[in-house]
């Protein structure tokens, strides 16, 4: 499967989105009652933002997936952008979490309140553990098993310029001329890792090609587009020809 790093990227958007919507949600569940309260004969609900320390874990938790969003918006990186929206979605989900424990451990166990959860209660779990599980799968997803090409624009950035020869006379003249070695690209076998020389994304045994005279291994496509502009090897500078 041939994945762009664009449809990579966006696609921990869409994921992220998810838990950003559960964390948005888990704040609302503040304003549904997490508690009846049933001691003296008095009915009481207790809401969510009733407790003090669950309105904070939940506000901070709910919003650090949207936040995350935000944050990978100024990434550039792909490692990076799955670290920041999986990591704060992570984290956000197990604040979100903990604030339904917390209530249910600290505010009631502990002082023998009598009652009954309330609906907002399990929303409120069923919503941090949502939140949590999203941040999780991004982590969890592997980089390394897609084969993932530079969208356009970006590898035309990572070009360094040509180097501007006014004798564009080819094969190269003068001092280079002495030492310049002559090289071809072969189709590069049983490739299992490494990276592309030019663009530094990962190879594969269907894409990759290297250069007969120092065996960098570059991707078809990036080499091709390599030697339109400069007809030596990034790497060793041999005259590529063919
Ligand atoms: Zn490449
Ligand atoms: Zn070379």
């Amino acid at each position: 499967m041939i994945v762009t790093q664009e449809e990579v990227t966006s696609r921990f958007f869409r994921i992220g989105a998810g838990g950003a919507v559960a964390g948005a949600i888990h704040i609302l569940t503040l304003l549904l009652g997490w508690y009846i309260e049933t001691d003296g004969g008095v009915i009481l609900t207790l809401t969510g933002y009733d407790f003090i320390e669950s309105f904070l874990f939940s506000i901070i938790g709910g919003l650090m997936a949207g936040f995350s969003l935000l944050t990978a918006y100024f990434v550039k990186r792909l490692g990076a952008i799955k670290a920041v929206i999986g990591g704060l979605t992570t984290i956000g989900g197990l604040l979100a979490l903990s604030s339904p424990v917390y209530v249910y451990v600290f505010k009631i166990l502990e002082v023998n309140l009598r009652g009954y959860p309330d609906l907002g209660f399990f929303a409120a779990i069923f919503t941090g553990i949502i939140e949590l599980g999203i941040g999780a799968l991004i982590l969890l997803t592997p980089l390394k098993k897609e084969i993932v090409y530079p969208v356009e624009a970006t590898t035309a950035t990572v070009y360094p310029p040509p180097p501007v020869e006014p004798s564009a006379s080819f094969p190269p003249t003068g001092r280079r001329a002495a030492t310049a070695t002559v090289a071809h690209i072969d189709i590069a076998e049983d490739v299992e890792e490494g990276v592309c020389t030019i663009c530094y994304y990962p190879l594969t045994s269907e894409n990759a090609v290297k250069c007969s005279a120092c065996g960098a291994l570059f991707h078809r496509d990036c080499i091709d587009a390599w030697v339109n502009l400069n007809h030596f090897c990034p790497s060793c500078r041999a005259a590529i020809y063919g």
